[in-house]
């Protein structure tokens, strides 16, 4: 079970607009990528998903056959 977005610094260029929309100040630029800070927690909200414009960003969710 994933407690937070996955967050691909592959895609990331640091353009801060996810850790601007996020309700619970869980995200922060440093060194040009986006981390998430250690002193918030992350209610799923799934807006920095919506509005990262690299794609950077993933809410995903377990889906379990059987
Ligand atoms: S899902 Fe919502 S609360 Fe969680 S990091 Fe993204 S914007 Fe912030
Ligand atoms: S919105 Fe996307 S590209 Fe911009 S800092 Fe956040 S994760 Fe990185």
């Amino acid at each position: 079970m994933c407690d937070r977005p996955l967050i691909d610094p592959a895609k990331c260029d640091g353009c801060g607009v996810c850790a601007g929309v996020c309700p619970q100040s869980a995200l922060v630029v440093t060194g040009g990528k986006v981390n998430f800070t250690m002193t918030a927690g992350c209610s799923w909200c799934g807006e920095c998903e919506a509005v990262c414009p690299s794609g950077a960003i993933g809410c995903p969710y377990e889906i379990v056959f059987g």
